[in-house]
């Protein structure tokens, strides 16, 4: 299941992928693929946690943020090894003061996990990429369970 950054829309891609650069059922933009985090807004962020066939990890960071910018490749890279399966978003607390005074946010980086429409774990500061997969996946298993696809 792949979120498209566009409209918001979430697609099923098939395995194996047809030819071709894949496109979004609703808006027929380009649908990435390839699980990199997407940037939201508080809006965007709740359609997506509502609407999100599988489990979120919300990236919660500002741009003067130090760990942040460490946190970032780690993000990526988990995005891009659970592409189909988790979806990894990030919100710049900066912009979006609402959304992230609305989740309670006390400092960044803040990771929250939901599945099911419903926030499951949170937690906060920088940690390696095999933890925080870890951390994510028992998180699941605990509190979302039958959530994970
Ligand atoms: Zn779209």
């Amino acid at each position: 299941m792949f979120r498209c950054a566009t409209c918001g829309a979430f697609n099923r891609v098939r395995e194996p992928r047809p030819q071709g650069t894949p496109e979004c059922g609703r808006c027929h933009g380009v649908l990435e693929v390839s699980g990199a985090p997407q940037e939201v807004d508080g809006e965007a962020l709740d359609r997506a946690i509502l609407g999100s066939p599988v489990p979120v990890l919300l990236d919660l960071w500002a741009p003067w943020c130090a760990p942040c910018r460490t946190a970032a490749p780690i993000l990526d890279a988990v995005g891009r090894a659970q592409a189909g399966r988790l979806l990894v978003l990030k919100l710049n607390t900066d912009q979006h003061p609402e959304a992230s005074s609305r989740l309670r946010v006390q400092g960044i980086p803040t990771f929250v996990v939901f599945a099911g429409g419903r926030e499951v774990a949170r937690r906060s500061g920088v940690l390696p990429r095999a933890e925080l997969e870890r951390w994510v996946m028992n998180s699941l298993a605990q509190g979302g369970a039958g959530a994970t696809a």
